[in-house]
Parts: C-alpha cells; structure tokens; sequence
C-alpha cells in the first residue's frame, strides 16, 4: 500500500489559537483567537494535518492535570467542528525541569524549544516535512521548528486567518 504523505501545519496552541489567559485549561475559558477556526478549516481544506504541539507546563506546576489539558482539546475540537474545522492530532508537553510534581520534573526533549514533538509527529503521521511549517507566537516556537527542519512563522496577533493567507502565498512560492 502506498503512504501517500501530506503537508502539515503545527499550531503552537495559546496565543496562536486560543488567547493565552495563562495556563488556559478550562473548557469555559476557551476563546479563539480571531480566524483561527476559519484558518484551521482552510488548512484541512488545503490538504494539510493540523498539528497541535503545545508546552503545558502547568501540569509539571501542579496547576492541572494531563487529563484536564485532554479536555480542554475535547472541547475545542468540538467547538471547531461547529464551523468545519478539524484539528488532526495534539501533541503536549507536560514536562517542566523545575516543576513542582516530581512525575514530571524533567528536562524533556519535547519540550520547545526542543523539537521533539514535531519529531515524534512527522515519525507518527504521514507528513511531508518538506512542505511543512509552523505558526507559533514565541521564540521558543521558531526554535523548535528550526531544529526540525521545518519552516517557522511567528505570529504576533490579529487575525489567524489572514496570517495564514500570506504563509501560504510564501509557501506556494517556495
Ligand atoms: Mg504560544
């Protein structure tokens, strides 16, 4: 059987998808960014897995738990499917070198800047790394996608929509 493999957008998740409230874990403190549903939905329409990689430190803090960060992505990807949208997997990272849970004290390759989640996705899913990117809102972002080969965007606010309309145009030229 062939493996017929597709582009991939990684999403870092707060400040790029939803507003970072800080350590957002709580369905009802879900706000989205402005167009990232439509821009979530134009990149499935283009072809492209949607690839959420998202530092939560908070459970390494003892904020919340991995159960709690599951939840919240249950909820958002419900919300998203309101207006055709669909994330096509999440990858977190609930490790922090100096959190205050022992579980997950530890300095770990997944966690960006390291590039380990988008390691582990484009071992997992059958991407394209070539003509893959990253959108993400902090140095850290584009330091993970450097390290994996991949191009990184850095998104400074407004609307995630049109960002994603001109990464695109620079995509295509490529
Ligand atoms: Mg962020």
């Amino acid at each position: 059987m062939s493996r017929v493999l597709r582009p991939a957008a990684f999403l870092d998740r707060d400040g790029v998808i939803n507003v970072d409230h800080g350590y957002t874990y709580r369905p009802e403190d879900l706000t989205f960014v402005d167009g990232a549903p439509a821009a979530i939905r134009r990149l499935n329409e283009a072809g492209y897995l949607v690839v959420v990689v998202t530092n939560q430190s908070g459970v390494a803090r003892g904020y919340y738990g991995e159960a709690d960060v599951a939840r919240f992505h249950a909820h958002m990807q419900r919300e998203l499917a309101k207006v055709g949208a669909r994330i096509d997997a999440f990858y977190a990272c609930p490790y922090h070198a100096e959190g205050t849970v022992a579980a997950y004290r530890v300095d770990h390759p997944d966690r960006k800047p390291k590039p380990g989640m988008i390691l582990r996705a484009l071992h997992q899913l059958p991407i394209d790394r070539e003509r893959s990117f990253l959108i993400g809102d902090q140095p850290s972002d584009m330091a993970a996608a450097a390290s994996a080969d991949i191009a990184g965007y850095p998104f400074s606010g407004g609307d995630l929509d049109d960002f994603l309309v001109t990464v695109l145009l620079q995509e295509n030229a490529a």
